[in-house]
């Protein structure tokens, strides 16, 4: 039954389908086109621009992206309007814990903050369902009612390959970084490329070494401030939270005692 949806779905996302799905979505009004320089909103930006409906494009910067993605888009882009937060990531760091899977507090406060500010109600998103268990579960049309912004996801529920033939075959321009071995593009140093075998920071790291250092350092400093101030921490040395950080290995930051007394306090 499951392969039989899937098939449907598969039968009807083409783009010529996407391409209605967006003009039907947008209608008259003018759409905030979200915009990160990765290859599904290169595809989703190109189909929208072919449909023929009002639209915006932003770039929500973070100041841990990926250089070589900040030129692209300045660069293919230029009528991309960078979103900038009003604190920087090392900014929040130096205050927050550092981010982390289940705590992701970057996203919200470097990313989604700005885009919620506009007045655009209908969004655009090159989302889709294949990336994570967590978003094969949205629907395509998504109605959020603090906001009252409606988001629509015109390729949900197309495959990886998929989108390399629509760019391959409409001769769009992508990022250096897949051609280096990249799957997914976004921030140098995120929670979301923390895994068994640290493969994915390796990656980052090799090519972007500088953001590494700053973490690291930005990481020993709050550590030793925490230290100095007789909380009790998780781990003995900073270095063993980072290497933990890295590997997902559910890097605490505070001791266990401590979060049990904070709990106790409430
Ligand atoms: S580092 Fe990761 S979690 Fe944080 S803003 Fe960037 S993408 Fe989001």
């Amino acid at each position: 039954m499951k392969d039989q949806h899937n098939l449907q779905l598969f039968n009807t996302e083409t783009p010529a389908e996407a391409i209605e799905f967006i003009r039907e979505s947008v209608g008259n009004e003018t759409a905030f086109v979200g915009f990160s320089g990765g290859k599904d909103s290169i595809v989703t930006a190109d189909l929208v621009k072919k449909s023929g409906v009002k639209y915006k494009l932003y770039y929500s910067f973070t100041g841990i992206d990926a250089p070589d993605v900040v030129r692209f888009i300045r660069q293919n882009y230029p009528e991309c309007k960078f979103l900038k937060p009003h604190r920087t990531f090392w900014r929040d760091l130096s205050v927050h814990v550092p981010p982390s899977d289940r705590l992701r507090w970057c996203c919200t406060s470097l990313k989604k903050k700005a885009a919620w500010r506009l007045p655009h109600k209908k969004r655009i998103m090159g989302i889709r369902a294949e990336e994570s268990s967590k978003r094969s579960k949205y629907e395509r049309i998504n109605y959020f009612e603090k906001l009252d912004h409606t988001h629509y996801y015109p390729i949900y529920h197309w495959k990886d390959w998929q989108i390399w033939d629509y760019i391959k075959s409409n001769n769009l321009k992508y990022p250096v970084l897949y051609d280096w071995g990249f799957e997914r593009i976004g921030c140098v140093i995120c929670p979301f490329h923390s895994e068994k075998t640290g493969t994915k920071h390796q990656q980052y790291r090799k090519y972007y070494p500088r953001f590494f250092d700053k973490f690291e350092s930005a990481i020993a400093d709050l550590f030793r401030k925490r230290q100095s101030q007789g909380k009790i921490m998780f781990y003995d040395t900073p270095k063993e939270f980072v290497e933990a950080w890295y590997l997902s290995q559910s890097a605490r930051w505070y001791a266990k005692e401590e979060v049990e007394e904070k709990q106790e306090e409430l």
